[in-house]
């Protein structure tokens, strides 16, 4: 048809984005830190098919429903019309290319779905140009690039509408109405106009050429701003964690050649990392669920990774282009304070809400994390009482300081045997450092044992030979002291004889389960909640008593978003006659943390709302007698709540419930 215009503007097209492409592959290549994400292929591409493809995580929330089908129409139409793209420009040299096999009923089914997916993301367009002008919903950033964006796919649908309208009229087509529905409507609307035909030709192939312009142009738009993710989601969504959610990289503090841990520079992140940065689409949706943010903190996720993206974009030319020593200014330069302020860093309860709600899933946590152990490992530089924590931890094994051998005297009237004692057991019951300190949550321990006991199993605990799992130094940023507890932890597990290490909390649940097997420690961890449920299910335990209560169950961030227990805890707490249950609406892969995470709990709140009062604010829906968890922080963070603000709320675990009604 015009083979050379085509030809020349395709080539142009091409030229500069390959130039953009590589300028920004230029960034993810002065990244120094390592990440390998090429194993379990299979297990990658089903995930891209159901959450990039299948757009899983866009309609998983309820209240982003609408907003989430409508985006998905779009990616399906792109996926569709993309088709169509690439024989349009197949027309250009000859007029009547299509791909083989399109030219029977197979083309007439492609073009029926081509003009219905046009009509869709029209549509789908209208929806979010009016969201950005009416309804302004608090999560959206409103920038003129989401409006330029909108506009420019409208106007793809309907120069598409008109070339097909114009090529009916001039009978170049000759799709039955049935499969050109887009088409045929487009013709009906050019003969009102009362266009001669050749008009109509001009229309029609200006509406060809102008296509084919949005649609290079629009390429080569996408590279400059949040738009990217049009390119980079799917390969970010097929890059995504597969490990588990509850493990944080070890740092290989043994590495002789290591000048610096964690990160302080941009350049010390990894590719991944930059991917990320690509990726946001500036949704908003983490930073809606996040609650730091949420309660005055000064971390909005979002704005933390496009901060680190603002930074790479604005000096992409020293980057790319510059000589060493600017090269060097910019890679060097501290990130915290100029960048990103510690404040945000120390905000970060790692609750995994903002992870949970990313649909191309995008990591907060690790990130986070990473800049912390640089602050603590090679600054010295945390919040005072994380100090007070961790001098704690090292001293005595345990946050409060408590004496160490003081660990097991909680269980000396209760007949628990120490495994120095009894060296082979089936259940290795992992106490915890509250469990076994905190006088609220040792009656938490106290109500397990007499589980255990009524259960008839056969277990044993490891008495002051426990230390802390580490699951705190390890979240404030002190790999060494985590590392440290951790290979003694296994050391010591390792001397006795057990086949299963039953975890009262979910910090230390997670950190077993999921942490120990990087310093060869491969033990079956369970969690309280999973282990009562299976002794009621196996009928070994009862519950009888009836307890008359009307129970609402808080969600721990470590148990629920981590390790995706959410059914355990409620089908026991269901189990217990006269109990009375309600979910709140924040609840499960929403829930909001209790505020205790990341190391959390041993830091005051100095700055905003606490995140206690807004949780326990979530919990009052339910109008609960008794708010149940199985979380020791999280059961003290809400009984603080209750305390501060005068709510007559009882706070129990789901183990001292189930204790009373046997
Ligand atoms: S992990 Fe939780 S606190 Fe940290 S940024 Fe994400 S949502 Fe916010
Ligand atoms: S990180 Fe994910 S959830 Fe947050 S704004 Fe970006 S795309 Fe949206």
């Amino acid at each position: 048809m015009f083979p050379i215009s085509v030809g020349l503007l395709l080539l142009a097209g091409m030229a500069v984005f390959a130039y953009t492409i590589n300028n920004r592959f230029g960034l993810l290549r002065v990244t120094e830190g390592k990440d390998e994400r090429w194993k379990q292929i299979p297990a990658r591409i089903m995930g891209m098919l159901v959450f990039a493809f299948g757009q899983k995580r866009m309609v998983s929330t309820p209240k982003d429903f609408w907003a989430g089908l409508w985006h998905a129409f779009i990616f399906w139409g792109f996926c569709v019309i993309s088709i169509r793209t690439i024989m349009l420009f197949g027309m250009g040299f000859d007029p009547h290319f299509v791909f083989p096999g399109f030219g029977g009923w197979l083309g007439q089914f492609y073009n029926l779905n081509k003009d219905l997916f046009t009509i869709l993301v029209f549509v789908a367009c209208c929806f979010f140009l009016g969201r950005r002008f009416f309804t302004k919903p608090d999560r959206i950033s409103l920038s003129i690039e989401g409006i330029v964006i909108l506009f420019t796919i409208m106007s793809l649908m309907v120069t598409d509408w008109f070339f097909d309208g114009g090529q009916i009229l001039l009978g170049h087509e000759s799709l039955p109405e049935l499969y050109a529905p887009a088409g045929y409507a487009t013709a009906r609307v050019i003969e009102w106009f009362g266009w001669s035909p050749q008009t109509i030709g001009v229309v029609s192939n200006t509406s060809y050429f102008l296509h084919l312009a949005l649609i290079l142009g629009f390429l080569n738009f996408l590279p400059y701003g949040k738009h990217f993710h049009i390119i980079t989601a799917i390969p970010n969504v097929f890059m995504r964690n597969l490990k588990p959610y509850g493990a944080l990289n070890p740092i290989n503090l043994e590495d002789e050649n290591a000048t610096t841990f964690g990160i302080d520079k941009i350049k010390e992140f990894n590719w991944k990392d930059v991917l990320d940065m690509y990726t946001c689409t500036e949704c908003g949706r983490c930073t809606s669920q996040c609650p730091a943010y949420n309660s005055n903190k000064p971390l909005n996720p979002k704005a933390f990774l496009m901060e680190l993206k603002d930074y790479f974009y604005d000096n992409a030319e020293a980057i790319n282009d510059g000589n060493a020593e600017a090269k060097a200014a910019v890679l060097d330069k501290p990130l915290v304070p100029e960048i990103i302020d510690s404040e945000i860093l120390w905000s970060c309860t790692t609750c995994r809400a903002c992870e949970e709600a990313c649909p191309v899933f995008i990591e907060y946590v690790q990130k986070i994390v990473d800049m912390r152990r640089h602050l603590v490992l090679m600054r010295g530089e945390f919040p005072v009482e994380a100090q007070t924590t961790l001098r704690n931890i090292e001293n005595n094994g345990n946050p409060w300081g408590i004496g160490f051998d003081e660990r097991a005297v909680w269980a000396k009237e209760l007949g628990v045997p120490s495994l120095s004692e009894k060296p082979e057991v089936d259940v290795l019951y992992w106490v915890g450092c509250a469990g076994s300190f905190d006088d609220r949550n040792k009656k938490v321990s106290t109500s397990l044992v007499k589980i255990l006991q009524e259960a008839g199993i056969e277990f044993a605990i490891l008495g002051p030979e426990e230390t802390c799992s580490g699951d705190p130094a390890r979240r404030i940023g002190n790999e060494y002291l985590f590392q440290t507890l951790a290979k003694q932890n296994i050391e010591t597990m390792g001397k006795y004889k057990f086949k299963t290490v039953l975890a009262q909390c979910p910090h230390c649940f997670n950190t077993i389960k999921n942490e120990y097997p990087q310093f060869g420690g491969n033990f079956e961890v369970v969690h309280h909640a999973d282990y009562i449920k299976k002794l009621i299910d196996d009928g070994k335990i009862k519950p009888v008593k009836n307890l008359d209560e009307k129970l609402t169950y808080h969600d721990s961030c470590y148990l629920g978003r981590y390790n995706k227990i959410y059914d355990s805890p409620r089908d026991i707490l269901k189990a217990i006659p006269g109990v009375e249950y309600a979910d709140v609406e924040k609840s499960r892969e929403q829930g909001r943390c209790c505020g205790a995470g990341g190391g959390r709990m041993w830091m005051e709140e100095h700055i905003g709302d606490r995140v206690n009062h807004q949780r326990l604010e979530d919990l009052q829906e339910a109008k609960p007698q008794t708010v149940a968890s199985a979380c020791p922080f999280c059961m003290t963070m809400i009984t603080d709540a209750a305390r501060d603000k005068e709510v007559q709320v009882n706070t129990k675990d789901i183990a001292e419930l189930v204790a009373d009604s046997l």
